[in-house]
Parts: C-alpha cells; sequence; structure tokens
C-alpha cells in the first residue's frame, strides 16, 4: 500500500513520498519519541468525509501536549491539511496517518524544542481483516500508566504492542490480549475490547488502555439502542463466561472474536451485539446513519 508517488504532507509541503527523508540522528528514530493518530476517511453521499478528524486531532494535541512535542497546527488546520492530502492523491476510503515527531539530530534525553509534522494517507482494507480472531491472553502487560502516559499515542508504546501481537502470532493465534499492571483486561495490541454477557457489554474503563474513538462510538450507539454498557475493570477469568466478544479500532473498525485462550466464545458472532453494533458502525462512518 506504500506507493513513492503518494503526496504527503511534510512540515508546510506536500512532497512525494519518496522524496521525504529524515536524520539518521533523528531523536525520534533513537527514543521513539514521536506521537500520531490513526484516522478514517469514507466515502459518504455528501463526499469524502474525515470520521471524527475533531476527536482525533484534539488527541493529538492532547498526546503531544503530554510529552511536550510543540505542534503548531490547529485542529481546523491539520483537519484541512488532510483533506487536502486527500485530495491531492485521489483518495476517498482511506487510512490516515498524522505523525508529530522530532527529526532534529539530537542524542540527548531532553525533549525536542521543535517538533516535524506528517501527514500521509494510504487505502488500507480493514486491519485484522473480517475473520473472527483467536485471541491469547498476552504474558506482556500494557505498560504501567506511572511510568509512561499510556493515554497518550506515543510511537514507542507501540514497542509493547509489537512485541504482544509477535508473540501472540508466533503462538499461533490472531491477535493478543494484554492486561494491565493490576491482572485487570486493559485492550490488544491496537483495539480496545469488549465482551458480552446476557445482553449487555462490559468493557476495561479508562486507566490502562488508550481512550479508543471507536470504543467511545460503540458505547454511543449501544446506548442509543438501549444496550447497557459497563465500563469496570475485571479479570481474564471472566471471560470463560462471556457469550461473545469483539475488538474496536479505527483500523480494525469493529472485529469478532471467536475464542479468548482456546475457549471458543459460544454466541456466533454474526449473532452479537458485536456484529449488530459493527453493521450500524459501519452506516455512521459511511453517511447512512446520521445520529441526533
Ligand atoms: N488501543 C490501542 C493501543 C490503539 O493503538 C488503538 C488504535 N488507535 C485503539 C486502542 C483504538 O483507538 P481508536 O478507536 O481511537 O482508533
Amino acid at each position: 500500500y506504500f506507493n513513492s508517488d503518494t503526496l504527503v504532507y511534510l512540515d508546510g509541503k506536500f512532497v512525494k513520498a519518496s522524496d521525504a527523508s529524515c536524520s539518521v540522528y533523528a531523536q525520534t528514530l533513537h527514543y521513539g519519541y514521536s506521537v500520531f493518530e490513526g484516522i478514517r476517511s469514507y466515502k459518504t453521499p455528501s463526499g469524502t468525509q474525515i470520521f471524527k478528524a475533531k476527536e482525533h486531532y484534539e488527541r493529538l494535541h492532547f498526546s503531544c501536549q503530554t510529552v511536550g512535542l510543540p505542534l503548531n497546527y490547529s485542529v481546523e488546520e491539520l483537519t484541512e491539511l488532510t483533506y487536502q492530502v486527500l485530495e491531492r492523491n485521489n483518495l476517498q476510503d482511506a487510512y490516515i496517518r498524522p505523525l508529530v515527531y522530532a527529526a532534529t539530530p539530537n542524542m540527548s534525553l531532553t525533549a525536542a524544542q521543535e517538533s516535524n509534522v506528517l501527514i500521509a494517507a494510504w487505502e488500507w482494507g480493514k486491519y485484522l481483516g473480517d475473520r473472527t480472531l483467536r485471541v491469547m491472553v498476552s504474558p506482556y502487560e500494557r505498560p504501567n500508566p506511572k511510568s509512561v502516559p499510556v493515554e497518550a499515542k506515543v510511537a514507542g508504546h507501540y514497542v509493547n504492542s509489537t512485541i504482544a501481537c509477535s508473540d501472540a502470532k508466533a503462538k499461533g493465534y490472531d491477535e493478543a490480549l494484554l492486561l494491565d499492571m493490576n491482572g485487570f483486561v486493559a485492550e490488544g495490541p491496537g483495539a480496545n475490547f469488549f465482551y458480552e454477557k446476557d445482553g449487555e457489554l462490559f468493557t476495561a474503563p479508562p486507566g490502562s488502555i488508550l481512550r479508543g474513538i471507536t470504543r467511545n462510538t460503540i458505547i454511543d450507539l449501544a446506548r442509543e439502542a438501549g444496550i447497557t454498557v459497563h465500563e469496570k475493570f475485571f479479570k481474564p477469568d471472566v471471560l470463560q463466561e462471556a457469550d461473545a466478544a469483539f475488538m474496536t479500532g479505527t483500523a480494525a473498525e469493529v472485529v469478532g472474536v471467536q475464542s479468548i485462550n482456546e475457549r471458543v466464545l459460544p454466541k456466533p458472532y454474526e449473532e452479537s451485539i458485536g456484529a449488530f453494533l459493527g453493521k450500524r458502525y459501519s452506516e455512521l462512518v459511511t453517511g447512512k446513519l446520521v445520529l441526533a
């Protein structure tokens, strides 16, 4: 999906992806010191629409503030630049990756005083695919929120995600499910987690998770449909009693879970609340469903 002719926005200009470069001494490269977003645009009856651009760019601002990276663009400017990236590349259904990073050569551990801004976009199918997932409770925990600000979308945090995801795949599973430092279920490497029990939904509260924008959307869609959602801590043993489960994220959208640690969830995914909300989510992002 990477095309070297793609135009990316980079520090005030639109340049070919193949012409963009970065110093080998960039602080970002050595220490994972950058923040990013994952956003999607969809073809809708009123043209290409970026889903929840404001929420994503507000979270980017929050992430920058949290790690002390300056960001000299407003939410509105970032949104407008993103529409330009889509237009210049003729993209409608696209995945968008804004990155705020420190390209200045700097081997110190003092935060950079200036930042660089990249906005790239490409066509990308549903991350994690359409099939239901065989999930494994990971031996890797989410980072301790007292060590790193887990609610900020910081590049370096994704070493934890990459290790957990690769470990699950090496063991023959599709995806990992990570616990927090207290042994409560937190989230997947790049998606939030919900389970269904007796017609109600359960998901981890904020604390050790990324506050997913898809997670919030799903909670809104569920409550609008009269489905109770509990945001509470739970241990992985309660999943032995779960009827069904699913994961949510901008890239993954809504994806069903088939089994957790070999236990097949008894309710077929197509009949679960997750599948129902997944359909509502698709309608919402493509402008077919408009919420009051
Ligand atoms: N948790 C993690 C660790 C993630 O990387 C993501 C993807 N951004 C999510 C949850 C889901 O967040 P969102 O719905 O905002 O994409």
